[in-house]
């Protein structure tokens, strides 16, 4: 992600915040404009007032439960942002606890939706395109230990989430169970968003037969196949065809999941450029010096190439590790990308930027 500074007196700020330490004024993001707004009015005003430009904005409705810190302007008719647009079902909130879960939920998805407008990619909510929109239901398991579970998932553009996954001691034990060596809200977030995309970017569409020839057929029998996965586990060479074992489930699931990786890799690169980041390893000999260097010189998200993100990936996340592992954490990317996993990210890249280009075109 872009490193962003409040607009009135350009301190560097996070993402999430609605208040800039330095200058005091308030601060809200402009999904439009993609910046930090810093605005004038008082604490509980409807209407809040750019200083400079004199726009005025209204804040999400969400900012109430201090899970958003969208504007929309002050003339716009819809009560929510973008992001939270998104949303059917939100966490029971007479529960304190699950308030503090449904803010790290919303912190995630934010970031999510941040990369789907960085690439202009199709992001309609069901209300505006019950077929083929996008929409967030946010569960908890019932209190009934007969009823069904609340399963993660994405099932025709509804992406579900159990709430259990903000708990990170529950998390921890999910991860454990699954035997995984990364589990956070904002992977199942690119994750599952992946398998909406596959839905609206790739059946269908000329996508689809390369897609098959490098994932396999999705046609196969989910359920087989889910089967299979949990009595078999994956199979003993995985690390040579797939990103995790959990890819070499389906067909689908390998596509999520390493569509999950190139929006992993993507933000890593952009927050590492904007930050000026320069990778330069004292030990490594001048042949393969080229390798080892990170410099992003280009916004990630547009205007690369496979090759250059991922050789620019190569050593950010080398160093990443290393500098984790200093501080006795595990690693901070616990994989190796192998050369099918290259194609397949490329193949995403492809995908991704053929939409992209549509959009910019159109615009
Ligand atoms: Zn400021
Ligand atoms: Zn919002
Ligand atoms: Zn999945």
């Amino acid at each position: 992600m872009q490193l962003f500074e409040c607009s009135n007196c350009h301190q560097p700020v996070y993402f999430d915040n609605n208040y800039c330490t330095a200058c005091q004024h308030a601060l809200g993001f402009d999904a439009k404009q993609m910046q930090m707004v810093a605005l004038e009015g008082s604490e509980d005003a409807a209407i809040w007032t750019e200083p400079s430009s004199q726009t005025q904005y209204k804040f999400c409705q969400n900012k109430q439960y201090h899970v958003c810190n969208w504007l929309l302007l002050e003339t716009d008719q819809q009560a929510f942002c973008l992001a939270c647009s998104l949303n059917r079902v939100i966490p029971n909130l007479s529960e304190p606890e699950y308030r503090q879960r449904w803010h790290k939920i919303e912190l995630a998805k934010h970031r999510l939706v941040y990369a789907l407008l960085r690439w202009q990619l199709p992001l309609e909510n069901k209300l505006q395109n019950p077929q083929q929109g996008l929409a967030f239901d946010f569960k908890a398991d019932p209190n009934c230990p007969h009823e069904p579970k609340v399963m993660t998932g994405h099932d025709n553009g509804l992406i579900t989430l159990n709430i259990a996954e903000a708990d990170d001691v529950e998390r921890a034990m999910a991860r454990n169970n699954m035997d995984e060596v990364y589990r956070t809200l904002l992977g199942h977030f690119r994750h599952e968003i992946g398998h909406y995309y596959w839905d609206v970017l790739v059946d269908g569409t000329e996508f689809l037969q390369p897609c098959r020839a490098l994932f396999g057929d999705e046609r196969m029998d989910y359920q087989q196949a889910l089967d299979r996965h949990y009595h078999q586990g994956p199979p003993s060479d995985w690390m040579q065809h797939y990103i995790s074992p959990y890819a070499t489930m389906h067909p689908w699931e390998d596509w999520a999941e390493t569509w999950a990786h190139y929006l992993h890799i993507v933000d890593v690169l952009e927050t590492a450029d904007s930050f000026g980041m320069q990778i330069r390893p004292q030990v490594v000999q001048q042949q393969h010096d080229h390798l080892m260097h990170l410099a992003v010189k280009k916004n990630p998200y547009y205007n690369q190439s496979l090759d250059e993100i991922y050789q620019a990936w190569l050593p950010i996340s080398f160093a990443m590790n290393s500098l984790n592992r200093s501080m006795g954490q595990d690693d901070f990317y616990p994989f190796v990308i192998n050369l099918e996993v290259q194609n397949k990210l490329r193949f995403i890249h492809e995908v991704i930027q053929a939409t992209a280009q549509k959009a910019h075109q159109a615009a």
